[in-house]
């Protein structure tokens, strides 16, 4: 049984589907009824999961992502967040309190929602911007106005909130000029944390079928280079893949957990978790399908469960841990598979001896590591 085991909650809907997003969510608007149902039901499912894998676990860090969280409004976010209030208090083995992140789209993040969110503990605020250029935007099918994320941003500042923006390169009509810019302005919106994320555009999504709109692979490598660029320049640090902040402080400490392979556990339609015992190297994965109505029939939605043995856990191990600057946790891996990094991939880790290179061609580190382990 899991000592500390974080939660993710995913909020399945979105008021119109982005033209490059593949993730499960689903077109809604917002509608107390509805949501209040979800909330409900996602309080059950987060109650069952922890009596049946984690009754004791403190959690150390809540996640709730989407889709679009902020379209739970003021109502249903605080339902959601004093459902969950009994579990957050529950003695941590930290000595510190939940990090408690909560993502949002600035439309939707109004100031009664903010407020509910800031009253309830919430620590970090995740808006999802992309660009705040409107050419960019509308190329990428994204609706909402560039305009927005300055009201949400300087309220959850100026209540001592921090604020984490996503950005995306690799937009139709964006260039490096604009990159730059929309760096600028995250920044001069408070911005401790910013993720940089390059646009991937699975073939089933709608911008696939305007390909010739989007930057050929080397310009677009070019547009996410120059933004890391920019955000170093400005004093961040990159301390993941696609993912820079300030200082230590604001780093996501949720997101390390999963890059750590520590133990979590998530609720609603597309979620996911995993528990690892440390004594065999084996563990569950426990996930919900990409699918709402499911999840709303019966008294309490029940997770697919996958059992993962010890090849499985200590290939993902380096496939996360690996995407972090600091790289798996040492001591963690050896005492979950009983050997060290420098033992299960000597020959990986002597090609690639530099942490940040292993991390800037993660591709490439992996593609070495997990031939030697075949
Ligand atoms: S707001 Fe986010 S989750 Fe919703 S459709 Fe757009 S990219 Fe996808």
């Amino acid at each position: 049984m899991p000592e500390s085991c974080s939660l993710y909650l995913h909020i399945p809907f979105c008021r119109a589907k982005c033209d490059y997003c593949d993730f499960y969510s689903i077109p809604f608007q917002q509608n107390d009824r509805k949501i209040g149902g979800y909330v409900e039901t996602l309080l059950r499912a987060v109650e069952e999961l922890r009596a049946r894998y984690a009754p004791l676990a403190s959690v150390p860090s809540l996640y709730i992502g989407g889709g679009t969280p902020s379209l739970l409004g003021a109502r249903g976010v605080a339902a959601l967040l004093d459902g969950l209030a009994p579990i957050l208090a529950a003695k941590t083995a930290l000595p510190v309190t939940p990090e408690i992140t909560i993502e949002a789209n600035a439309e939707s993040a109004d100031t009664a929602f903010l407020e509910a969110c800031r009253l309830r503990g919430v620590t970090r605020l995740s808006l999802g911007v992309q660009s705040f250029d409107a050419a960019c935007r509308a190329g990428a099918g994204r609706r909402e106005t560039p305009e927005g994320p300055d009201r949400a941003a300087r309220f959850w500042t100026e209540s001592g909130g921090s604020l984490s923006l996503d950005l995306m390169t690799g937009l139709p009509a964006q260039t490096e000029y604009l990159i730059r810019r929309d760096i600028e302005r995250a920044l001069a919106l408070g911005a401790a944390h910013i993720s940089l994320y390059a646009l991937t555009v699975e073939e089933a999504v709608p911008l696939a079928r305007r390909a010739e709109t989007l930057p050929e692979s080397g310009a677009a490598e070019g547009l996410w280079l120059a933004g890391r660029a920019a955000l170093i320049a400005a004093g961040f640090h990159q301390y993941e893949v696609s993912n820079f902040a300030r200082a230590a402080a604001a780093c996501c400490r949720h997101n390390i957990r999963y890059w750590r392979m520590e133990n979590w556990i998530g609720a609603g339609p597309s979620a996911s978790g995993t528990l690892i015992d440390d004594e065999t190297g084996t563990g569950l994965r426990l996930y919900y399908p990409d699918d709402l109505g499911a999840f709303l029939r019966g008294p309490v939605p029940l997770p697919l469960v996958e059992e993962l043995d010890r090849l499985t856990l200590i290939k993902e191990s380096i496939l996360m841990g690996y995407r972090y600057a600091e790289g798996p946790d040492e001591t963690l891996f050896f005492r979950r598979f009983g050997k060290r990094l420098d033992e299960v991939i000597p020959r990986a880790l002597a090609k690639w001896p530099d942490r940040g290179e292993r991390m800037l061609f993660l591709n490439r580190f992996l593609l070495d590591a997990f031939a030697e382990l075949e």
